[in-house]
C-alpha cells in the first residue's frame, strides 16, 4: 500500500514533516513518544509505509508486524522497562478507540498497569 502522504499525520511524522520525539528508527519502522502519554513510558511504533491499521499491515506486510514488536522490545530495553514488563496494544478500528488511521503499536509501561479489563 502506498503512502497516504499529506492526509496522514503519522505519514508526515515518518518523513519528518511534523516533529516528534523519536526514540528509535530503522529502515521500515519508527518509534516516537506519544504526545498524550497514558503511562510513564508511552511510545508509538509505526511502519513507515501507510496502512490504516494493524490488520491491514498484517495482511500486506506481515514481516513488518514482527519488526514493530522487535522495535517495541528495543524501546522497552532503552526505557528500562523490559524487565518489569510493558503492554503492547493495537487499537484497530473506531470502536476500539483508534483515532489515527495509520497502524501504530502502543508501548506502555513504567508503572503497574493492572489487568486488561480491571
Ligand atoms: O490508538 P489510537 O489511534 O487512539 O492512538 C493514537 C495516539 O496518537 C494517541 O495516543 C495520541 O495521543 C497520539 N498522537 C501523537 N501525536 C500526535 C497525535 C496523536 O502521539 N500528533
Amino acid at each position: 500500500m502506498s503512502a497516504a502522504g499529506s492526509d496522514c499525520l503519522f505519514c508526515r511524522i515518518a518523513v519528518g514533516e511534523i516533529p516528534a520525539k523519536i526514540v528509535h528508527e530503522s529502515e521500515n519502522v519508527l518509534a516516537f513518544r506519544d504526545i498524550n502519554p497514558q503511562a510513564p513510558t508511552h511510545v508509538l511504533v509505526i511502519p513507515r509505509e501507510h496502512y490504516p491499521h494493524a490488520a491491514a499491515l498484517a495482511a500486506g506486510r506481515p514481516e513488518v508486524v514482527a519488526e514493530l514488536v522487535v522495535a517495541a522490545g528495543v524501546v522497552a530495553e532503552q526505557e528500562g522497562i523490559a524487565e518489569s514488563g510493558y503492554r503492547l496494544l493495537f487499537n484497530t478500528g473506531e470502536q476500539a478507540g483508534q483515532t489515527v488511521f495509520h497502524a501504530h503499536l502502543h508501548v506502555l509501561g513504567g508503572e503497574w498497569l493492572g489487568g486488561l479489563v480491571g
